[in-house]
């Protein structure tokens, strides 16, 4: 841990519990899962993910197996779901650490049937295209696995999902045309399966489609992390993250006087103060000129280039006392949230959460 720390993360796990709580309730009867990738969007899996078990979460997403064998360790009960599946070669991982693969494509499945038949048979799950055409089964390799049912007989198939693709744009015919295609999958799949796997379909946003889509888990991410699932209304969730700076040094700069790389040339009078962050800490350079801090309740624009390390705000307009050095500023809190931040610099909320860097002092508040 930092000595003086320039900036601190603080993630409220009692925010996140909250958080899963909420879209519990709103998806019961439906369970809820929770997609814990990318080291819980950047909060820290290990931390997340024992506070969600306690919750009452038994089924976590995660993108690699060596996320899911991280996670192993933090989770030791719960049920965890490799969304990338497997490369061939690691199936004793998959085992060994009591990960199921979720199976992709046809390769994926004839390359774990083989090493199932072989009498090691661990469970997988599978995932049906529906509309994103990134990962899943392919219309052509649903109809070559509906045709060799003998490969569903032999491997224990826990879990079968698909994934929205613009499930936060309610409105978007695609939501009712992917649901109509995963249910007519799942009425000619689920027949050739020794046993009902659990279904799930529903990401964050996907929740708030409602009921139809809930089926029996729903997979949220983004919305335990804070993200507004439903945009463009009020954000119901709970804001989880906080990141404050410090100001390392305040100087009076004249109109015309130059600012960082590439010499923006300030367009007032006024005072300046460096922030200790920047885009190596994942501030996005595109916040240049268009992002800003919050001193006190006043909002400090960035002046100039965001540059590795450092970032200038224009504190002009704040009282002198709250804009010296030493003082923390906010730049994710209860006036700026990861949505805010990520409009401002072109991209999403879910961007601004995954890049939060490994320099920053972390804090975590307990859940209980
Ligand atoms: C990331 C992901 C989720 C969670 O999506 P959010 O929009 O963050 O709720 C659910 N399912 C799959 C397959 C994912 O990749």
């Amino acid at each position: 841990m930092a000595v003086a720390p320039s900036a601190e993360l603080t993630i409220d796990l009692g925010a996140l519990v909250a958080n899963y709580r909420l879209l519990k309730s709103r998806a019961a009867p439906a369970d809820c899962a929770a997609a814990i990738k990318a080291g819980a969007y950047g909060l820290g899996a290990e931390r997340a993910a024992p506070a969600l078990f306690d919750a009452g979460c038994r089924h976590f997403f995660v993108a690699t197996l060596d996320e899911g064998i991280a996670l192993r360790a933090a989770v030791p009960r719960a049920e965890i779901y490799v969304l990338s599946g497997t490369l061939g070669g690691d199936e004793p991982e998959f085992r060994a650490h009591r990960l199921a693969p979720v199976l992709n494509s046809r390769p994926q499945i004839e390359r774990w049937w083989t090493w199932s038949i072989s009498g090691a048979a661990v469970p997988a799950a599978l995932h049906i295209d529906t509309g994103m055409s990134r990962l899943g089964l392919s219309a052509d390799e649903l109809e070559w696995l509906i045709d060799n049912p003998k490969l569903l007989g032999l491997m224990p198939v826990p879990l079968v999902l698909s994934h929205l693709a613009c499930s936060e744009d309610t409105a978007n015919p695609l939501n009712r045309e992917q649901l109509a295609r995963w249910r007519a999958a799942l009425d000619r799949l689920l027949p050739l399966l020794p046993k009902r796997p659990i279904l799930t379909f529903a990401n964050s946003s996907g929740i708030f489609l409602g009921p139809d889509f809930h089926f029996d888990l729903v997979r949220p991410g983004a919305a335990l992390y804070g993200i507004n699932p439903t945009p463009g209304a009020p954000n119901p969730m709970n804001q989880v993250v906080g990141l404050k700076a410090r100001i390392l040094q305040v100087r009076q700069i004249d109109r015309g006087q130059t600012v960082g790389y590439g010499a923006h040339r300030s367009t007032r009078a006024t005072r300046l103060a460096t922030l200790g962050l920047g885009y190596a800490d994942g501030i996005p350079r595109s916040l240049t000129n268009v992002g800003a801090a919050f001193v006190g309740q006043v909002r400090a624009p960035f002046v100039g280039r965001v540059s590795m390390d450092l970032i200038a705000i224009d504190v002009g307009d704040v009282p002198a006392h709250l804009a010296e050095p030493g003082a923390w500023v906010e730049i994710l809190g209860p006036q700026q949230s990861a949505d805010d931040l990520g409009a401002a610099a072109g991209t999403i909320g879910y961007e601004i959460l995954t890049s939060l860097g490994s320099r920053y002092q972390r804090r975590y508040l307990p859940a209980g």
